[in-house]
């Protein structure tokens, strides 16, 4: 169905959608090449990042080295971490922190000046760069929309919800977002040299996130509707410790709090990980998801006790927590925390290469959106706001070199924002069901009916579909999947196969798998 364009706005250069740290950071490593950064929601506040707590890794620290780094995203990543890739960003990682430093973040620094490092689960070094604590992504989203803003070569445009992108002779040449001018809603088509993704994740298609509302996997959706290959879509991780008060996002407790020692108990005080693995609370983030998980289905609370590790230095070392639990009734000095697993981060996403480009010609994504192969079925804590930066700065030098700037006339309308429609509730519950940290073929068939079904509710409302097909992409990943491994668990495939195998898959791929669930014989053989 074609749609009705209100408004067309040329850009001069690159168009990035999104404002979270991909975006933003991108922008700013294009200047003085012109970049337009679109997003539905304000820079500075916008997307996962500036809720991310722990910080970013990178090896920066006394007796650190990037080989140690890469070797424990490799170890992390359950078999596809493509160790090339892991190289390559832990390697370039320092250099990417300093221009944080330059852009104006304040990282948190030792008595001589140095950078202050913790430590994360499965890392075997301190390494991650922090802020105030726990507020490394409120700083630096904050430090790099500043810088924007100061920026001549980046216009920002804020409220545009983009649905579509737009395509010439199968390359991508701008995209169409929904503004609101006044009270009328527009459908704008913004032209632009290429067009960067920036989109983030898709958190919130699962009932229980701690991703913001904007994380719903639009990016993914659109590019797969235009036919990029996506990559490793099952891979979903669930943060073993949101703060189980009812709240949607779910505040996190930071992985750092088991860093600092903080354990994971039962409601009448058992520590239940040295006997699930030899790292007890810090052992990969699925070891741990699952273990709670597994304890919450037989019945028990789970508790994450700091009153030892961390105590009265609580507010401190740990405002944003803090801050969370004391809004619940709870202080965490002296009360243990009730915690449960929540969607927390895409492995998978749009496949892009060393340089951020995808499949599509004129087309590059960067930032959770994207699989670059650096996270496998699993990923290190605090490697994706690094990830973001790497492939943010690659993408940039890509398209400085090998893109033409155009000449544009007209002029940029100030919208008010739209609002979004939200994400159908049935769509939520069926992903947190069906796809969610234990699965199986009938679930995954069971979840495939249910998209279908919000699908034909909906009609063909592109952002609707945007959604839908950014789930069907990662349940036809999770039915292809017939293994266990890192994020990904099917309880009817328990074992992980010898041999390694990433997932690469069109929208065309998964609507076959989606045709056909009963191929799987764990189907077949209820029937
Ligand atoms: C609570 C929490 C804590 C975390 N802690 C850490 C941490 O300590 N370390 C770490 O490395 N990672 C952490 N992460 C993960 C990390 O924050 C994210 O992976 C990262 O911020 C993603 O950045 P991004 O720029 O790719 O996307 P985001 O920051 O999510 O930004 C996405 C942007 O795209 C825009 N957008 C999306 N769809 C549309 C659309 N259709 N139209 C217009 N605009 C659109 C959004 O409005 C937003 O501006 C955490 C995540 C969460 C949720």
């Amino acid at each position: 169905m074609a749609l009705q364009v209100d408004n067309i706005i040329e850009t001069k250069g690159a168009l990035i959608l999104g404002a979270g740290v991909a975006g933003l950071f991108t922008a700013l490593k294009l200047a003085p090449f012109p970049a337009v950064v679109l997003a539905d929601t304000r820079p500075g506040v916008s997307g996962s990042s500036a809720r991310a707590q722990g910080g970013i890794a990178a090896s920066v620290g006394q007796g650190d080295s990037w080989q140690s780094h890469a070797a424990d995203t490799v170890a992390a990543g359950a078999g596809l971490c493509d160790p090339a890739i892991a190289a390559l960003v832990a390697r370039e990682a320092p250099a990417r922190i300093e221009d944080l430093v330059r852009y104006g973040a304040s990282f948190d620094r030792r008595a001589d000046g140095s950078l202050a490092v913790g430590r994360e689960a499965a890392h075997s070094a301190a390494r991650i760069v922090h802020v105030s604590g726990d507020r490394a992504g409120a700083e630096v989203t904050r430090a790099l929309a500043d810088r924007t803003q100061e920026t001549p070569s980046v216009t920002l445009m804020e409220g545009f919800h983009a649905i579509e992108l737009a395509l010439r002779d199968g390359r991508v040449v701008g995209l169409f977002a929904r503004v609101c001018d006044g009270p009328v809603r527009r459908l704008v088509l913004l032209r632009a040299s290429c067009v960067i993704l920036a989109t983030g994740g898709l958190g919130a298609l699962y009932a229980v996130s701690t991703n913001p509302p904007e994380t719903r996997g639009e990016g993914l959706g659109m590019a797969a509707r235009a036919g990029a290959v996506i990559a490793d879509p099952e891979f979903v991780q669930f943060h073993p410790t949101a703060i189980a008060v009812d709240r949607d996002p779910a505040p996190l407790a930071t992985e750092a709090l088991r860093g600092e020692g903080s354990i994971l108990v039962d409601e009448v005080g058992r520590r239940f990980m040295p006997a699930i693995h030899p790292l007890a609370e810090l052992a990969p983030r699925d070891v741990v998801a699952r273990a709670i998980h597994r304890e919450i289905v037989a019945g028990h609370r789970v508790f994450l006790d700091c009153r030892q590790a961390v105590g009265a230095a609580f507010a401190r070392a740990f405002p944003t927590v803090h801050a969370a639990c004391r809004e619940a009734g709870i202080d965490p000095a002296v009360q243990p925390i009730p915690v449960a697993p929540a969607a927390h981060y895409h492995m998978g996403g749009i496949a892009a290469d060393t340089r951020g480009r995808s499949s599509l010609e004129g087309l590059w994504a960067v930032g959770e959106c994207a699989a670059t192969g650096l996270h496998g079925a699993n990923r290190l804590a605090s490697n994706s706001l690094l990830e973001a930066l790497v492939f943010g700065a690659r993408a940039a030098e890509d398209v400085r070199a090998n893109v033409a700037t155009r000449t544009v006339g007209g002029t940029v309308p100030a919208p008010t924002r739209y609002a979004a429609p939200p994400v159908p509730r049935a769509l939520r519950e069926a992903m947190t069901r069906h796809v969610g940290l234990e699965r199986d073929a009938l679930g995954l068939a069971e979840a495939l009916r249910s998209i279908d079904r919000i699908e034909r509710a909906g009609g063909h409302e592109p952002s609707l579909l945007n959604m839908t097909v950014a789930a069907k992409m990662v349940v036809a990943g999770a039915l292809a999947r017939r293994e266990s491994r890192g994020g990904h668990y099917r309880s009817d495939y328990p074992r992980t196969d010898s041999v390694p195998v990433r997932t690469f898959m069109t929208l065309a791929d998964a609507d076959r798998i989606a045709a056909a669930p009963t191929a799987d014989p764990k189907i077949r053989a209820a029937h």
